[in-house]
């Protein structure tokens, strides 16, 4: 897709009052050096067992070896921590400063970079949760709580200590605190990941811009499929074809950008600041 074709897109945005909306998945994270987890990095040791990511990542695993999985989470921490949020979160962020309310972000990443590059908790739907909150496992009361303090980022091999077992006990009744991710034996609900909520921005999206997932969960194809129902326009921007690329090519005046994100939305972002300008 050429910048004109992308201009008259974006003008017929800003004309007709709709809203943009950017649904971000892994490859976006990629780009700032944090792997999938789903891939051999996701792949954890316990005992004499190896387990995979879609094992560990999951309400019977932490049941079972809480402070497994707790580990393993903080190895993951560690990671997130030491990447930084690259030029493409960069310009998502600086699409919502000047979009305001006509822009929304739903993210599958629990890295907290769309946070940290500047986009606001209101409109960023964490539609997997955050790595660096906490609640309840129990469920005593089901408020979503940063990390407590004292709790940080560890190498791949390091266990966690007494002080941090302490430490990631529910204050009010003792249970674990246990990351407020969704696992792969949970389903989405409106109080922890806002899915309802990401449903109905779908609704009034006049754009979607998908960037970096492949559609391997459920929601967000969902969000695409009603953006598509209602005759919005889809642009996928992924270095892979995709079910997301296919329907992008499929809508109206849509298509699909192979490239990556760190290239490709500074350039969006460049092009709707023309616009706003004029
Ligand atoms: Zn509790």
């Amino acid at each position: 897709m050429d910048d004109t074709r992308i201009k008259n897109i974006l003008a017929g945005v800003l004309e007709g009052g709709g809203k943009l909306t950017v649904l971000t998945g892994a490859g976006i994270s990629a780009e700032s050096g944090i792997p999938t987890f789903r891939g051999p990095e996701g792949y954890w040791t316990v005992g004499s067992k190896v387990y995979q990511p879609q094992q560990m990542a999951t309400r019977e695993m932490f049941k079972r070896h809480p402070e497994h999985v707790w580990q393993w989470y903080l190895y993951r921490l560690g990671v997130c921590q030491g990447a930084e949020p690259n030029s493409g979160h960069a310009a998502l962020a600086e699409m919502e400063s000047l979009l305001g309310s006509r822009f929304a972000l739903i993210t599958q990443n629990v890295d907290n970079l769309h946070l940290r590059a500047g986009n606001s908790s209101q409109r960023t739907f964490q539609i997997h949760g955050n790595i660096f909150f906490v609640r309840c496992f129990a469920e005593c009361r089901q408020a979503i709580s940063p990390l407590p303090k004292g709790i940080t980022g560890k190498g791949r091999d390091e266990k966690i200590t007494a002080a941090e077992k302490e430490l990631l006990r529910c204050p009010l009744c003792g249970n674990w605190l246990r990351p407020h991710v969704l696992w792969f034996d949970e389903t989405y609900n409106e109080h922890y990941y806002r899915a309802a909520g990401a449903l109905n921005v779908a609704r009034e999206t006049s754009l979607l811009l998908v960037v970096g997932t492949s559609g391997a969960t459920n929601l967000p194809l969902q969000v695409a499929a009603q953006v598509y129902a209602a005759s919005g326009i889809i642009i996928d921007i992924n270095l892979e074809p995709n079910p997301f690329s296919r329907l992008a090519e499929q809508s109206a005046l849509g298509g699909f950008i192979q490239q990556p994100a760190a290239a490709t939305l500074p350039r969006i972002r460049d092009i709707l600041k023309s616009l706003l300008k004029t």
